[in-house]
């Protein structure tokens, strides 16, 4: 599997530090309003790089943050008349629905910047003792100059960016050694909130929160650290500096970036006002269309949005899911008994096709390339599956493509299929309880269907179900 890298510039075969096991963090979102589908492509990007990880056989332990002590969150608050964390706690869960809707996974582990304060603390103090931070007058500041390696992520050189960063000189920050040093403390501003630390009251910067949660959850050093390209620079790089000189060890051996989500070539953002959220898309799409769209381009280029994309992601789920409806019928109703030597043949066909899926997905996650092998199954489903196969080759053929594109997190089996064997199952152990005489649990099952809207009916043929 090969992963482009932002640290080398290009394709590493993927080794983990255990084999087996993959950490990995994602810088989650600030927590002020709904999440636009900008906010939406790293997520459904690392939640897919997840996915075939699994896929694979990996064990993958999957941390992903929410910011939830920042200027923005305040500033709304205070527009509000509410507390800080009232506004996180609300966008918080709006942007779990969001991820539901969107089929990304929870998280291993989703922390909150507020609720890891005291290892902040303790990291800037470690800084301070090993002389790469210093104090004044309660700000906290990373002396940037003192890691030789400070710019390696970005591919920057330091006297590039002193001059490009002058104007610090003028905006009040003058207290600083040096333009290039960022904040790891602040102090406390009146009605913000606040915590105590040997410095002062105050609050974490931005970029100490990921470096702490990412050595909680994870360890000093990880696999894989994620986010969006706008990530590179400072955020990342500081993250980098913040935790390799508190550590003294590399952080994280590969860095992935996605690129932009795009509106009229214009990066979509709450700044520009140019923005979707998710949960308009919602209004007019399934979700799952809107995460067909994501998955349709590469992650590493920019994404253009438009309605026309959207129509035509919308039209390629719905050949996956009537492709799958239509065998799953075949499953049902086709012929008894064994594959034919045909059908047998054919499935090799079908392997050549996931063959083609896995080559893409090691291929630095080609999405794009995975969706076209999952296509080629379509066409040869189509092509191959008709009145007449068995019903083994229809549901070998169907739980192939359900299967591969579950790997891409797109759900193809309609809702009533799925209720559908829901019922049919509870149905079989319902049939169990009553043969074990355990008439109460047949009784609760019973009701329970009843409660869902389902009614059976006990007939000479066997039990029969029926919508209420
Ligand atoms: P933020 O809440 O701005 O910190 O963003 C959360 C995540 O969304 C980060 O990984 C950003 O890089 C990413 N992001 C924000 N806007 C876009 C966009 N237009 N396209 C792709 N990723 C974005
Ligand atoms: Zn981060």
């Amino acid at each position: 599997m090969k992963i482009y890298n932002t640290l080398t510039k290009q394709k590493d075969e993927f080794v983990p530090l255990v084999p087996g096991k993959v950490s990995m963090y994602v810088c989650g979102p600030t927590v002020y309003n709904f999440i636009h589908i900008g906010n939406a492509r790293p997520m459904i990007v690392f939640d897919t790089v997840r996915r075939y990880m699994e896929h694979k056989g990996y064990e993958v332990n999957y941390v992903s943050n929410f910011t939830d002590v920042d200027d923005k969150i305040i500033a709304k608050a205070i527009e509000e008349g509410v507390s800080a964390q009232e506004i996180s706690e609300r966008y918080i869960a709006e942007c779990k629905k969001d991820m539901e809707g969107m089929n990304v996974k929870p998280a291993t582990v989703h922390p909150k910047a507020t609720e890891e304060i005291p290892g902040m603390i303790r990291m800037i103090g470690d800084l301070i003792e090993k002389g790469f931070a210093y104090d004044v007058n309660g700000t906290v500041y990373f002396r940037t100059r003192k890691f030789k390696e400070y710019g390696k992520l970005s591919h920057k050189n330091l006297d590039d960016l002193r001059s490009g960063n002058r104007s610090l000189l003028v905006t009040g920050e003058d207290q600083k050694e040096d333009p290039l040093d960022f904040v790891l403390w602040k102090p406390k501003k009146e009605g913000e909130p606040s915590w105590p630390s040997p410095w002062g009251d105050g609050r974490p910067g931005w970029h100490i929160e990921c470096s702490v949660m990412a050595k909680h959850y994870l360890g000093e050093e990880i696999d894989i650290h994620a986010g969006g390209e706008d990530l590179v620079f400072p955020h990342h790089e500081n993250e980098i500096a913040q935790s390799e000189c508190c550590n003294g060890k590399p952080f994280s051996r590969y860095w992935m970036h996605n690129a932009f989500l795009n509106i009229d070539n214009r990066k979509m953002s709450k700044s520009l006002g140019n923005f979707f959220t998710v949960r308009e898309i919602s209004e007019k799409y399934d979700l799952q269309v809107l995460r067909m769209f994501m998955l349709s381009a590469h992650y590493r280029s920019p994404l253009n949005f438009s309605a026309e994309l959207m129509e035509a992601s919308k039209n390629s789920l719905e050949r996956i899911v009537n492709a799958v409806s239509n065998l799953k019928h075949l499953a049902e109703a086709g012929a008894e008994g064994e594959m034919t030597p045909e059908e047998q043949k054919l499935l090799e066909e079908l392997a050549s096709y996931e063959t083609k899926f896995d080559e893409a997905m090691d291929d630095d996650f080609n999405t794009a390339d995975a969706l076209a092998a999952i296509f080629e199954m379509v066409r040869f489903a189509n092509t191959h599956a008709g009145e007449g196969c068995t019903k083994a080759f229809a549901q070998a053929v169907r739980e192939k493509i359900a299967e591969l594109s579950g790997v891409l997190g797109l759900i193809v089996e309609k809702e009533e299929e799925m209720l559908a064997e829901d019922i049919e199952k509870m149905i079989q152990e319902r049939q169990a309880a009553r043969k074990a005489r355990d008439f109460k649990k047949a009784d609760a099952i019973r009701d329970e269907l009843l409660r869902r809207g389902i009614i059976l009916e006990d007939t000479r043929e066997g039990v029969k179900w029926k919508k209420a």
